[in-house]
Formats: C-alpha cells, sequence, structure tokens
C-alpha cells in the first residue's frame, strides 16, 4: 500500500487514485529565460523517479509538465539579447528538451506552452470575473482573495498572517494586498493578445490552472513542484480552480525540498550558481541520479561536488556487476548453478521502503544489499546459470534503470566510435608532445586543459603520456 507525504493535509496518507489505474500527475515546469539550475533539477528528478515508480506500481500515469513561455523574466531577457520573446522561449525550450533527455529523465506526456492555451485562460478569467471573485481595473485583472473563503490551507496560513510575512507585490489598482494578477495590460514593446479586457497577457498562476485542467480535469490526483511555490504559486492556483468550478482541484500536493550549495543558499551574486549543465559537463546523469535519490525527496539537501564524487564512485559498484552479467550472457551457460537466491524478498523490501512515501535512499540501500549478496554468490560458485543472470538483470532493470535510472545495460557506443575516440586522443597526445618540443607551452598546456575539461586526464611519464577518461 502506497502512502505519501500531502502538504494539503499535512499527513501521510493512502494513495487512492481518482480512477485507478490512470493517475493524472501535474508538474510545474520551467520558466524558459535560462538554463535551469541544479535546484530545479532536483525537482524534476525527483518528480521523474516518482513518476517512474508509479509506472513500476502498475498505475497508467499521464503525466503533464507545462512550459511558461510568457513572463517578465522572458521579456527582460528578451530586451537584453535584442531577440523577440519568442526567440528567447524557444531558445530555452529546446535547451530544456536536451537537459531533460541528458538527464535520463522520461519526456513528459504534454508539454502544454502557456502561448497556445490563452483561450482557455481567458475563459477561465471570463468566469472568475462572473462569479465576482476577479476585478477589472483599467484592463488589469485580479483575483479578489476575500472571496475565497479557503485561500491559505496548503501553506497553513491565514490571510492576515500571508499579509505580514510575504513579500507581496505592491500595486495601488489592488483590493486588497494579497490580490494577484491574473491578467496584466500590456506595456510598449510587450508580447500582448486580445481579449474582454483590452490588450494583454495572462498572469503566470492562471496558466497552471488552465492547463492542468485542459489535460487532466478539473479534479486530478497529483500535483507536484518545489518547495517554493506553495505560497503564492499553488496557494493562489488552487484559489483560481476551486474558485471557479466549485470543486477539489487537486487529492495530492507534492513538494520537493530546498536545495543547498555547500551549506549555503545557491545564488548567483555568491557565486555558487550552477546549472544542470554545468554538472553535466563534470558528473554522469547517472552520478546525478543517483546523488538525488540519496535523499528524501521532501527534506533540504546539501549539494557539494565531494558528495557528486563519492555517488560515482558507489556506482562502480553496480557497473561492475552490471559488465559481469552484459558478459556472462553473451553465451548461453546451461551447466551452470542456478543458486537457491531468494529474489521476491529483494523486490517485497523494495516495495515496501519506496511505498513508504517513495523513501528513495532506502531504496537505494536495498539495491545495494542486492548487489553485495549477488556477488557473494558469484564469488562462491564456479559456474553459474544464464537464468540466474537473467533474473539478477531483470531485477536491476525493474529498479536501477527503470525507477532510479542509474544504469544502463546498454552499450553506449558502438566499437568503431570506441576507435576514433582513441585515436583522437592519442592525436592530440602527439601534437601536445610536439608543442613540447618547440617549447610552445602555452599550447600544451592548453591541450591538457581542455581534454581534462572533457574528463581525459593525461598522465605524464618519462617514456610516455597515457590517458584515462573519467566521469563515466
Ligand atoms: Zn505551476
Amino acid at each position: 500500500m502506497l502512502r505519501l507525504y500531502n502538504t494539503l493535509t499535512k499527513q501521510k496518507e493512502e494513495f487512492k487514485p481518482i480512477n485507478p489505474p490512470y493517475v493524472h500527475f501535474y508538474m510545474c515546469g520551467p520558466t524558459v529565460y535560462d538554463y535551469f539550475h541544479i535546484g530545479n533539477a532536483r525537482s524534476f528528478l525527483m518528480a521523474d523517479v516518482i513518476r517512474k515508480y508509479l509506472i513500476y506500481k502498475g498505475y497508467k500515469v499521464k503525466y503533464v509538465m507545462n512550459l511558461t513561455d510568457v513572463d517578465d523574466k522572458i521579456i527582460k531577457k528578451s530586451n537584453e539579447e535584442k531577440i523577440s520573446s519568442n526567440e528567447v522561449a524557444e531558445k530555452y525550450i529546446d535547451s530544456f528538451m536536451e537537459d531533460v533527455r541528458k538527464l535520463g529523465m522520461k519526456k513528459a506526456d504534454v508539454y502544454p506552452k502557456a502561448t497556445e492555451h490563452i483561450n482557455e485562460i481567458i475563459s477561465l478569467i471570463k468566469k472568475l470575473e462572473e462569479k465576482g471573485i476577479a476585478y477589472n481595473v483599467n484592463g488589469n485583472v485580479f483575483y479578489d482573495v476575500s472571496k475565497f473563503k479557503d485561500y491559505g490551507k496548503l501553506s497553513g496560513k491565514k490571510i492576515d498572517e500571508l499579509e505580514s510575512g510575504a513579500r507581496i507585490e505592491i500595486n495601488e489598482e489592488k483590493k486588497n494586498p494579497l490580490d494577484f494578477s491574473l491578467w496584466k495590460k500590456a506595456k510598449e514593446g510587450e508580447p500582448f493578445w486580445e481579449s474582454p479586457w483590452g490588450k494583454g497577457r495572462p498572469g503566470w498562476h492562471i496558466e497552471c490552472s488552465a492547463m492542468s485542467s485542459k489535460h487532466l480535469g478539473e479534479t486530478f490526483d497529483i500535483h507536484a513542484g518545489g518547495n517554493d511555490l506553495i505560497f503564492p504559486h499553488h496557494e493562489n492556483e488552487i484559489a483560481q480552480s476551486e474558485g471557479a468550478t466549485g470543486k477539489p482541484f487537486v487529492k495530492y500536493w507534492l513538494h520537493f525540498g530546498f536545495l543547498n550549495i555547500n551549506d549555503e543558499k545557491m545564488s548567483k551574486s555568491l557565486g555558487n550558481f550552477f546549472t544542470a549543465r554545468d554538472i553535466l559537463k563534470k558528473y554522469s546523469p547517472y552520478a546525478i541520479r543517483m546523488f538525488f535519490a540519496q535523499a528524501h525527496y521532501g527534506g533540504p539537501l546539501n549539494f557539494s561536488e565531494e558528495l557528486l564524487t563519492s555517488a560515482e564512485k558507489g556506482l562502480e559498484k553496480i557497473n561492475n556487476l552490471r559488465d559481469k552479467i552484459n558478459e556472462e550472457l553473451k553465451t548461453q551457460n546451461k551447466d551452470g548453478v542456478n543458486p537457491d537466491f531468494d529474489f521476491q524478498k529483494f523486490e517485497d523490501r523494495f516495495v515496501e521502503v519506496m511505498d513508504d512515501d517513495f523513501n528513495t535512499p532506502q531504496g537505494i540501500a536495498v539495491l545495494f544489499d542486492f548487489v553485495r549478496d549477488v556477488n557473494k554468490v558469484i564469488a562462491e560458485n564456479q559456474s553459474l546459470s544464464s537464468e540466474f543472470y537473467k533474473n539478477v538483470k531483470d531485477f536491476l532493470t525493474r529498479t536501477a534503470v527503470e525507477v532510479f535510472g542509474i544504469l544502463s545495460f546498454e552499450e553506449k557506443k558502438s566499437a568503431g566510435d570506441d576507435k576514433l575516440e582513441k585515436e583522437l586522443i592519442e592525436l592530440l597526445i602527439q601534437l601536445r608532445s610536439d608543442a613540447k618540443k618547440e617549447k610552445n607551452y602555452a599550447l600544451s598546456d592548453r591541450i591538457r586543459d581542455e581534454l581534462n575539461k572533457l574528463g581525459v586526464v593525461l598522465q605524464d611519464s618519462k617514456e610516455k603520456t597515457t590517458y584515462k577518461i573519467s566521469h563515466r
């Protein structure tokens, strides 16, 4: 029985989807004005693991992640880079998709874009206006929080606490400081759409209400996002959707914990700001996924390069077993021993810990216990049957590959690529040694450093230079 912590009720609850085996799952996606940072990567990756575990459990998951492609930050970037906001959005949607693929995330079933749902957004605002929950001041439309009695139920705060605690945008057009924009009147040089309130563009919160109900229904199972979205973003989504439909919006709210960098808050001014791209240049996606899965999704987590390096090291054990399995399964061995190994015990333990609010650190621990016990059996037997290795592979495939994404059984490259790679590295080593002979040390150092950045570490000895490929 799967139980999960629901931010809305502040307790662990049994997971009962509205229409099993279907699970409708909405995850707040990126605002596409830049590469996403490693804190966002944690949320996206843990949502990916949770989605994959639900699939492992036999649920048919429809997973929707929105792309906010019209926003103040995008407009700002478009002015800075002197390209249209459309071009900014397209550029960063492409880079987002590339990073998603590199990080081994399963693509969403739908990536709705705000700019492609303007009609849905307008009709939702109209509905709120008709009900007297939204008001128009000179082409700016606001949500009147005093008209929604449950406002604050997700963050667990009362309206007056929220007013004093939160940083709220000051705007004299608003009746109440907590009221928020549903429709923003177009300013000079900004993208706009025609609407009953004049030219303008949607606010951020209304996008998610409109797009989630279009793709998942007015009431759906899971809505997830980073902790920092609980207030005001998710609180406002609830107010908009429930205000308009009178029905419950979401059954289970999941939130991902905050990521610190070397025990400090990540910020551009502190110089400890990393994008997922930066990290992918130095570490394998498997190590990054392993690092995140080793912490519970809901708690805070500290990020450091040492921890990533140790995740990478930890993976060696499981990779070594993978190599052994691949080797053994190249030929059919019917004569080997088929040992009495309790696969079911590990499967049961895996489900037991993961059913407890997706306890991935424990799930990873089960995997490593499994690897240890399999290695013991291998050490104790001269020859093992192919059937045994197939069962080991099946278990690792269902868990390490398909849920955690920390392992792959596929050969990454063809033999031809490896040969070319080797020849190219050796060519560069030769060129570096020529540069050294000509006392062009700037060039020889540069070749060494650039190779290093690519994960190719050169080792000089008296006779010759060899190399080692790290972070694979
Ligand atoms: Zn959202």
